[in-house]
């Protein structure tokens, strides 16, 4: 038997106006899980703030959330430069309000080899993943500093940044210095009532992903190769985010929830075959 579905789609977790008169912003949450969480937000009433480097992804994730009612405000981003990370916390000042959270959700991954990764795509990986999150967590902190307002940051990791794996010494790389960030700027800015936490999800498919990385399994393979029986649905992350950054977890931070039907703990008597990275990915 596998662990329980959750409650569906457009199921409120909180009270309704849990985030009334906040904003949150998104980073990468015009597609998948950014998306998925910035619905929930908007659910709760927050106005999100989609911000990423696509128009398409932008206007995506607006279109989700003004769906279910919500306020969206769609803005061009890369998180790896500084002056672009301050210029779109400027515009949604002018735009809509000072931000409450900020979900560092943005990545870039794609499997390759370690030896035949090149310098630029380990750049390119940890530079969106770990110097993104730094960028935007400074700048917002920075900004409610200044003007004595409590928030919450949340970051997205990986489970990777305990184990590593392979294909992934970039982002795995980069998301466990993520999860380490959580926790020095938990420390540093707790005084200032700001809290800083971290959602490792598990096996999340779905599909805006791209084909390398889309579950290659069916339910029947999940269903005997995740502890929990199934994979995430993208509603339950956006609940947890919804959650880590609200009132109710007032007092949690520094903390690396992970939501993964256990998957990253599983391990066997006698280990299955082990098949070199090279073998696993296709030519090229
Ligand atoms: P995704 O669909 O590929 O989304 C990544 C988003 O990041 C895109 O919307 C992209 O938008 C944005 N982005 C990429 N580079 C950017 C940059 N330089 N500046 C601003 N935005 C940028 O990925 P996902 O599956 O939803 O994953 C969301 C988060 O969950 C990621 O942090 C990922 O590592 C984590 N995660 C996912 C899974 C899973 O099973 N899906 C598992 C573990 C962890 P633009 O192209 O428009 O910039």
């Amino acid at each position: 038997m596998a662990l329980p579905g959750p409650p569906p789609l457009g199921t409120a977790m909180l009270p309704p106006n849990t985030y009334a008169g906040q904003v949150v912003v998104v980073t990468g949450g015009g597609t998948g899980l950014g998306r998925a969480m910035a619905v929930e937000f908007a659910r709760l009433g927050a106005a999100v703030v989609v911000a990423s480097r696509k128009p398409d992804h932008r206007q995506m994730g607006c279109r989700a959330v003004e769906q279910v009612g919500g306020t969206a405000l769609g803005v061009a981003l890369d998180v790896r430069d500084a002056d672009a990370v301050a210029a779109m916390f400027d515009t949604v000042e002018r735009d809509l309000a000072p931000v409450d959270v900020v979900i560092n959700n943005a990545a870039g991954n794609f499997p390759v080899p370690a030896a035949k990764m090149s310098p630029g795509a380990w750049r390119s990986v940890v530079d969106i993943v770990l110097t993104g999150s730094f960028l935007c967590s400074r700048e917002f902190a920075a900004r409610a500093i200044a003007r004595g307002a409590a928030g919450a940051v949340l970051n997205i990791g990986a489970t990777y940044s305990w184990t590593g794996g392979p294909g992934t010494a970039h982002s795995a790389a980069a998301k466990a210095g993520v999860t380490n960030l959580t926790q020095s700027l938990a420390v540093e800015w707790a005084p200032r009532g700001i809290r800083v936490n971290c959602l490792a999800p598990g096996k999340f498919p779905h599909d805006d992903l791209p084909e390398v990385l889309r579950a290659r399994s069916t339910p029947e393979q999940d269903a005997t190769r995740i502890p929990g029986g199934r994979v995430g649905q993208p509603h339950e992350l956006g609940w947890a985010a919804t959650y880590l950054c609200s009132p109710y977890a007032a007092y949690l931070t520094g903390h690396t929830l992970v939501l993964d039907g256990a998957n990253w703990l599983r391990r066997s008597l006698t280990m299955p075959e082990f098949i070199p990275i090279e073998q696993q990915l296709p030519e090229g």
